[in-house]
């Protein structure tokens, strides 16, 4: 970088912006020990596309749409204007007894655009929240007084897979099962049923991510033969279990999961919070194997990535079962900003782009593109389980590919790879020693070069 007096007035003016952050904020996620000398704190200025440009002047490429919220680029401008008209109408209304426009048109784009199931009822009714934790909530909560309604007020528990994640508010957290999030708070938890992950990277030698499921699936139906009625609902990540790792697996567990449901009596909650929105190829993924849930959990990019907006979709059957003249009776849940116009107008702008760009047409593209240039990491000798589902792409970095043994955690392989991959203007932050792909959709041929070319580089200087 040269070091014109412009260039240092950059770089004094994100050194002070770091210094009174740290100073003042506490961060997600984050042990705030490692700020600033183990992790970089990067004070952005703006966004452009699938760039974050800092403070500094550098420019950085958002490799992982700032967790998984961003589609279509940052500062997009068909959702910044729509949330600007907004603004100047209608900010904020309550949603007890009121209703507005975005919020209305919102839901019917929602269940127009919903998975379908032959011969089952469509979903039909569209609940809001504020972001993906709260969503799960609400499906959890729904699901229990739903059966409770019906007269049915045994099911009390919940089954969840092994590897997923659902949030971080104390019932979202309960059905997740990440350690590093859980094991604290695990004295303050629900209890579910934990049935094993259909994860293909956790396939037998020889064995098919297909026959991998199905075995994942006859645990989960034995599971259920034993504890099915008094189970409210299972909960899973359709396709990929993203916070856990990345981990991928067959369809064709969807179709037995969501069938032992029906059997037992349990509903199915789809959490499509990471997942929906084109993310894996198919609008939702629950697509890819034909089934449909009886909650569909939807928030991150819903609204582009740029505000926080999060819905429950449910069926006619579920919403009936709470209309009566009891209000106990009723689903009395409710955030502050319940359904908040701006961000169902950017939900609605979001919807639009999909309309008008055929984005689902296109990633199938831009994901056949990334497969091409990630394909020879498959042979690297510290890179194991090259995966991917449509536009996320992960691997794992591994001490010995032949064998799959992993780093020793103490080496810190995957934050060497996200600091590597900062000094060359790249976002790319791992899930522990996997690293993944996971770009707004508007990325371009030449910066998935970049992209490509710059992971390649990182993977030799983390595994060195
Ligand atoms: C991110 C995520 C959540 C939680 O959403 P927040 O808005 O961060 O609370 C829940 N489920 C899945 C699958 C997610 O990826």
């Amino acid at each position: 970088m040269s070091s014109s007096p412009e260039n240092a007035a950059m770089l004094a003016e994100a050194q002070a912006w770091r210094a009174r952050d740290l100073a003042a904020v506490w961060h997600p996620c984050t042990q705030m020990r490692e700020h600033p000398d183990t992790l970089p704190l990067v004070p952005i200025a703006r966004g452009e596309g699938p760039w974050l440009v800092g403070m500094d002047g550098r420019r950085y490429l958002d490799a992982v749409s700032s967790w998984w919220t961003n589609l279509f680029g940052h500062a997009e401008p068909r959702i910044a204007a729509a949330i600007a008209r907004q603004a100047t109408t209608l900010e904020h209304v309550i949603m007890a007894g009121f209703a507005h426009a975005p919020a209305v048109e919102l839901a019917e784009g929602l269940l127009a655009r919903a998975p379908r199931e032959d011969g089952r009822a469509p979903l039909a009714r569209v609940f809001y929240a504020d972001n993906g934790s709260a969503a799960v909530e609400v499906a959890l909560k729904m699901s229990f007084h739903a059966h409770s309604n019906r007269g049915d007020a045994r099911r009390t528990r919940f089954v969840a897979l092994g590897g997923g994640y659902h949030g971080e508010t104390l019932g979202a957290l309960s059905v997740g099962d990440l350690p590093l999030y859980r094991r604290v708070y695990a004295p303050l938890l629900m209890e579910p049923l934990f049935a094993p992950s259909p994860d293909a990277g956790l396939a037998l030698p020889g064995e098919s991510a297909e026959a991998c499921a199905l075995r994942a699936a006859d645990a989960l139906a034995a599971l259920l033969a034993e504890h099915g009625d008094s189970v409210s609902a299972l909960i899973l990540e359709p396709l990929v279990q993203c916070a856990g790792g990345m981990r991928m697996y067959h369809p064709t567990y969807l179709a037995r999961a969501r069938a032992l449901c029906d059997a037992h009596g349990v509903h199915l909650i789809a959490d499509e919070i990471a997942t929906g929105f084109g993310r894996t190829g198919t609008f939702f993924a629950c697509e890819q194997a034909g089934i449909q849930p009886d909650f569909l959990c939807v928030s991150k990019g819903i609204t582009g990535g740029f505000l926080p907006l999060a819905a429950v979709l449910t069926t006619a059957h579920v919403y009936e079962a709470f209309l009566d003249d009891s209000r106990e009776r009723a689903f009395l849940h409710s955030h502050s900003y319940t359904g908040n116009p701006l961000a169902c107008a950017a939900a609605l702008a979001t919807l639009g782009i999909f309309a008008e760009d055929d984005v689902v047409a296109r990633n199938r593209a831009t994901a056949a593109r990334m497969a091409t240039l990630a394909a020879d990491l498959a042979a690297h000798p510290h890179v194991a389980g090259l995966r991917q589902t449509g536009m996320i792409l992960a691997f794992d970095l591994v001490a010995d590919a032949a064998d799959g043994t992993p780093f020793d955690s103490a080496r810190r392989t995957g934050l060497r790879a996200y600091r590597a991959a900062i000094d060359r203007g790249v976002v790319l932050r791992p899930l522990g020693d996997t690293l993944y792909w996971m770009p707004p959709y508007c990325i371009d041929a030449p910066t998935l070069d970049t992209l490509a070319q710059v992971t390649h580089e990182v993977v030799e200087v983390a595994t060195r």
